[in-house]
């Protein structure tokens, strides 16, 4: 095999290098110890613009750029979602936080650290953004998805990457870190009606009305003369409760400062603990399907075929 060197330092360690070793340790090799090129699939395409165009925003850079890169991917069949998807979703989420983000100060916005650990190793991560709101520092990590959101207080407790960025981030900002929060976006638009069921009456299937707002729920029930009615009005109390159908932040308080001091031996032993939590799990078939290394782990020189490994290697640059 051709040497070259990627940008997967073997020395480089990461929380998405440990889920990776955690997901499939095959995988792990291929891209820390092989060093093969990852191309971006569909989903790590999305959520890569979707980072760059907030970031974009946030720099007063020309997000123009950013939205061309994702009609060419629509264009040419590397992304399966409407054209005009990450535009939609951008001015939807600045409309929506637009009070946030003028009363919070930006700190750091998709910033890269490294983090020297051990002899040659160091922790790498990048950091979506650092924030400071009424004297509080919060770190905030992006996520987005096509499905509905999810994220609740106990997932964001036990969000092991967020955890891990605090003791960097106060390395870097010299301060504080006193909430770390998800932001989680639904790639999708909002539902313009409700969808209505047999004679005409507002559907109650909370899937269904996973797009809709509470807004629009209430406008319907107010134009169907239904608010007083108990069946329509729990509804309207889960879609309020639920919230903003493609939004979702959710921030938690870091009230156990001992446990994230920032002192050198605690910062090496959060590490450690990330990578102790590692254990084996292989051939799971939906990750497989996912897998941008599933034609060299599948390829069996035994059994011949056309193609070489090395070919299959290139076509992956
Ligand atoms: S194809 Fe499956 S077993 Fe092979 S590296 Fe990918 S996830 Fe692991």
């Amino acid at each position: 095999m051709a040497e070259e060197k990627h940008e997967k330092d073997i020395n480089r360690y990461s929380v998405s290098r440990f889920n990776m070793f955690k997901e499939c340790p095959m995988k792990h090799h291929y891209a820390y110890v092989e060093q093969l090129p990852e191309p971006d699939n569909e989903y790590t395409l999305a959520g890569r613009l979707v980072h760059q165009a907030i970031e974009y925003i946030l720099k007063g850079k020309d997000v123009e750029e950013v939205y061309q890169e994702w009609y060419e991917a629509v264009d040419t069949g590397k992304l399966s979602l409407p054209r005009d998807q990450l535009e939609y979703t951008i001015n939807q989420y600045f409309t929506y936080y637009y009070h946030d983000y003028n009363t919070e100060d930006t700190i750091l916005v998709e910033h890269e650290f490294n983090y020297q650990l051990e002899g040659d190793d160091y922790f790498n991560g990048k950091i979506d953004q650092v924030y400071m709101k009424n004297g509080f520092v919060g770190v905030r990590d992006i996520k987005s998805t096509r499905q509905q959101l999810k994220y609740t207080r106990d997932d964001v407790y036990a969000n092991n990457q967020l955890l891990t960025y605090v003791p960097p981030t106060e390395q870097l900002i010299d301060a504080k870190v006193n909430f770390i929060e998800i932001d989680e976006i639904r790639l999708a638009k909002l539902a313009d009606e409700v969808p209505l069921i047999q004679r005409g009456k507002p559907s109650t299937d909370k899937e269904n009305l996973s797009l809709v707002t509470a807004d629009l729920y209430r406008a319907e029930l107010e134009r169907q003369n239904l608010l007083d009615d108990p069946k329509y009005a729990r509804v309207l109390e889960f879609l309020e409760q639920r919230g903003h159908p493609l939004f979702n932040r959710v921030a938690v308080q870091l009230s156990n400062r001992d446990l994230l001091d920032t002192n050198e031996e605690e910062n090496q032993n959060i590490y450690k603990a990330a990578s102790l939590d590692i254990k084996y799990k292989l051939k799971d078939k939906q990750k497989c399907f996912m897998c941008p290394y599933r034609n060299i782990c599948m390829h069996d020189e035994l059994a011949g075929g056309t193609k070489s490994r090395e070919q299959l290697i290139e076509n992956m640059r």
